[in-house]
């Protein structure tokens, strides 16, 4: 269908992870946007009915390198935006928009606990790369809840990094539907089911450290309690929320 929006990003790459679950990269075709790790752009896409659909997206890829935006993207069944991604290729249009976000890290000199849910992981691996790219060294735990052993994206390579980076990264992936992952052996349960236990484990608690919570309302509703509870002050915690609580998965 004609329209009149100009799209301006092509889609460069497209690496699925499992299905319904992709690594997808955007080229910019306009001049190329700085952005800091955290933040997010907008893509859009023309839907049928020639409006374009846009939606916000977390930024994976480091910052020092705008020759191609790193996105991860779930589909979401009957989602207006994901259907359409889904239905493109690469060497497809796009729209894309940024950077925008407060979701930054700290100058704080504390230990870094990323607790990422499913996509959530996508800014924690714009800060670590960012870090690394720069020989930044960050104290970083990071926490990544999947339901599948195979959506914990990048694990090889968070893996190899934690076994050999320049900077001490702590990886804990955790599996909330192991009896479908039968050849795990790691954590189980959902990410904010095992974020305590961690931190006592890790000897992490409000003087030392500060968390950044990264994906589903309810993840983060029940870390941010927690760390309430522990003596984390507001500016101690931060939250990037994918979507409002009470509105449930289609
Ligand atoms: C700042 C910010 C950054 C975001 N970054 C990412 C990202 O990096 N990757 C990503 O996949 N999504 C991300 N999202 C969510 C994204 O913007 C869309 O909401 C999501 O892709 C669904 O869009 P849709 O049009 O397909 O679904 P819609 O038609 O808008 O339906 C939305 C509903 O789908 C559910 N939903 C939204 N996102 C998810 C999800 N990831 N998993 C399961 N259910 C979901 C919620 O119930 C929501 O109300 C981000 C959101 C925000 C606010």
């Amino acid at each position: 269908m004609a329209h009149d929006y100009a799209y301006n990003g092509r889609l460069s790459r497209w690496e699925e992870v499992s299905p319904g679950l992709a690594i997808v990269g955007v080229e910019a075709l306009d001049a190329p946007f700085a952005f800091d790790p955290g933040q997010y752009a907008t893509l859009g896409l023309v839907g049928a009915s020639g409006k374009l659909v846009q939606r916000p997206m977390s930024i994976s890829s480091p910052a020092d390198d705008t020759s191609e935006y790193e996105f991860f993207i779930r589909l979401v069944e009957g989602g207006a935006f994901t259907t359409l991604l889904w239905e493109r290729k690469v060497g497809d249009p796009i729209n894309i928009k940024g950077p925008k976000g407060k979701f930054l890290l700290q100058d704080d000199g504390r230990t870094c606990v990323f607790v990422a849910s499913g996509t959530g992981l996508a800014p924690f691996m714009s800060m670590i790369e960012t870090a690394r790219g720069r020989g930044v060294s960050r104290d970083v735990v990071l926490l990544h809840g999947v339901s599948h052993e195979h959506d914990l994206a990048w694990r090889a390579h968070l893996e190899a990094f934690e076994a050999s980076g320049p900077f001490p990264l702590r990886y804990i992936g955790t599996v909330s539907r192991p009896q479908h992952s039968p050849g795990w052996a790691g954590r189980t349960g959902r990410v904010e089911s095992i974020t305590a236990p961690v931190l006592d484990e890790l000897g992490l608690h409000a003087a030392n450290a500060t968390i950044y919570l990264c994906g589903n309302p309810d993840m983060i509703s029940a870390v941010d309690d927690l760390a309430t509870e522990r003596g984390f002050s507001p500016e101690q915690v931060r939250r990037e929320l994918y979507w409002p609580k009470g509105r449930q998965h289609r």
